[in-house]
């Protein structure tokens, strides 16, 4: 059985790959500091695949715990999911999201270089090519200045990484994660809620369930067919499944290089409206929203061309918006629930 050390395991993205993992046959190891997350996801994700995975509760920004780590625990490989991800919290804090995002991450590769471990899966993200010239985007279109601290760490991670790799026994894929929504069909994961949501799905949800009063759209003067902006939204659980591909593809020598990057996302653009009406459809909740300013940094339109994954990993995103949406739908309500 191969042992798979996941950070941020506890996390959104992190807890669904968990769950994958296990039910792929993989004993997992997770390493998570619990800031942005609960310890009783453990319990789900236990009561999911009815195995417990074992948890280590350190602060990778505490060099000398992480390289005690891989000196104690055998792995095969690493999936790094522990990171800082809110856009504005990163312009407001720079130092916090280059500490939190970047200082691990290069304790992480220095305890896997002096452990000889080798395989490693990067959480990267479309934000590294800004608004592309070319839709759909494929991996070969140009990085872009990054318009914050955060997408910055996402886009230094990657040449940190890359220029490991060159020197080292390294091998490693990004993913590059397009917009994940959604929550495990058993509701019993899925992405908690903290202080008032910046994205748009669950923006979308707690409207629809009376936490906020109103959906404020972020422009409609976008040059789209009904002017609001166009992004690809994955669902988690086929985003955990790209994980468990990009790992076997390590663990079978299939990488054609040191250092790969895939787009993760379904190939489809659906603007804001769309994304609106379709929750509507698969829901049967209204959403109130209205009309606002476009947000400062927002892109026009990104939708991932997904050739290069779907024929490289043999992987390929099989669950629809709507169902991305009633996942989060779901969610909410066993959240809700369990408020009550
Ligand atoms: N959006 C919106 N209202 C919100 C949150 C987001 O209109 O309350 C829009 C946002 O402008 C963007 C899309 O929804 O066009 C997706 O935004 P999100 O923050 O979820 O992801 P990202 O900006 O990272 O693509």
């Amino acid at each position: 059985m191969k042992k798979i050390l996941v950070t941020g395991g506890l996390g959104y993205i992190g807890s669904h790959t968990v769950v994958e993992l296990q039910n792929s046959g993989f004993e997992v190891v997770i390493i998570d500091n619990l800031s942005n997350t609960t310890f009783d996801v453990l319990d789900k994700i236990t009561s999911i695949t009815s195995i417990k995975p074992e948890f280590v509760q350190i602060d990778l920004k505490n060099k000398k715990d992480v390289l005690q780590f891989f000196k104690n625990y055998t792995v095969d490989g690493v999936i790094h999911f522990a990171a800082s991800k809110a856009v504005g919290e990163s312009v407001e804090q720079p130092l916090m999201y280059y500490e939190n995002n970047i200082t691990t991450l290069t304790y992480v590769l220095q305890g896997m270089n002096a452990n000889n471990v080798s395989n490693f899966i990067f959480s990267s993200s479309c934000t590294v090519y800004g608004q592309a010239d070319e839709l759909p985007i494929t991996e070969n279109a140009p990085t872009k200045p990054a318009e914050s601290p955060y997408g910055a760490t996402k886009k230094m991670g990657e040449i940190i990484i890359e220029d490991t790799s060159k020197v080292t026994d390294l091998r490693a894929i990004a993913l590059r994660y397009f917009n994940p929504i959604g929550a495990h069909e058993t509701a019993k994961i899925g992405e908690l809620p903290l202080g008032v949501p910046q994205n748009l799905i669950p923006y979308v949800v707690q409207t629809a369930a009376g936490i906020r009063e109103c959906l404020s759209i972020f422009g409609d003067d976008y040059p789209t067919p009904d002017g609001t902006a166009i992004r690809d939204y994955i669902h988690v659980v086929d985003l955990a499944k790209a994980h468990i591909a990009a790992l076997n593809r390590l663990l079978n020598k299939e990488n054609k290089a040191k250092c790969e990057f895939f787009n993760i996302g379904t190939g489809t653009g659906s603007s804001v409206l769309e994304v609106v009406k379709a929750f509507e459809k698969a829901t049967g909740k209204k959403v109130n929203y209205k009309i606002v300013d476009r947000r400062t940094g927002d892109i026009t339109a990104a939708y991932a061309d997904t050739t290069l994954a779907n024929k490289e990993l043999g992987w390929k995103a099989k669950l629809s918006l709507e169902e991305g949406l009633a996942s989060s739908w779901k969610w909410q309500e066993s959240l809700l629930n369990v408020n009550l």
